[in-house]
């Protein structure tokens, strides 16, 4: 049986401070939320490892690293609305949960959803919305975001995301071709919109009407 807060305290350690991460509310969050939890038994003793795991039809949940830089760049402070693209396992909407009011997150696949939603009730979020849909065409009902957070690769920023981000509201999301791609970071400022291009990353695709072809 592993002891999983030793295995999250050395991930953090040796994974995210190493390599940057300051924030500590980013660092306490991930120190928190049970990652080992949002994929399969069989791949448990795994979960605090350096690397992505399978989580079924395809898609992974990310690596540690990449969900904590993610999140980071958001600068959420505890008062934001969050919008997420892509539920896969629920772990990155769990790290949100702990760190801004209220996330909205979309999944297209039915059976990711279902199960990211178990397991975020199970694990007592109540702050979390789960959606399946077209993540692409994002959640207009509930615009605008304080941040919003793409967790899927992109070939182009999907306007309608752009279009439903708050004044001094951060979109991260990860664009480029099939196997590789940038972390742009969208800033909606007085002047009109920002990008930084913070660095390479792979991602599995985001699909929709702004994203790939199924
Ligand atoms: N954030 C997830 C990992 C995401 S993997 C986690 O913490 O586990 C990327 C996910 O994006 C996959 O589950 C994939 O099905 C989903 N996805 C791809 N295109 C999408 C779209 N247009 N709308 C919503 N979800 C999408």
């Amino acid at each position: 049986m592993v002891n999983f807060q030793k295995a999250r305290d050395r991930m953090i350690e040796l994974q995210l401070v190493s390599r940057g991460i300051r924030d500590p509310r980013v660092l306490e969050a991930m120190g928190k939320v049970p990652r080992h939890l949002f994929v399969d038994e069989a791949l448990q003793d795994q979960a605090y490892n350096d690397y992505p795991l399978p989580i079924g039809d395809k898609q992974t949940i990310s690596q540690p690293y990449i969900v904590a830089l993610m999140t980071e760049i958001l600068e959420l402070k505890g008062t934001e609305k969050v919008l997420e693209i892509g539920t896969g396992s629920g772990y990155q909407a769990a790290v949100l949960a702990e760190l801004a009011e209220r996330v909205f997150t979309v999944e297209r696949i039915p059976t990711l959803a279902h199960r990211a939603n178990q397991i975020l009730k199970k694990l007592g979020y109540k702050n979390i919305v789960t959606r399946v849909a077209d993540g692409t065409m994002g959640w207009p009902d509930e615009a605008p975001f304080n941040g919003i957070i793409v967790t899927a690769g992109a070939p182009r920023i999907p306007q309608p995301l752009i279009d439903q981000l708050a004044m001094n509201g951060r979109l991260v999301i990860p664009m480029g071709d099939h196997l590789s791609q940038e972390l742009i970071l969208v800033e909606r400022v007085r002047e009109g919109i920002r990008k930084t291009n913070l660095g390479g990353v792979r991602f599995v695709n985001l699909v929709g009407k702004w994203g790939w072809e199924e």
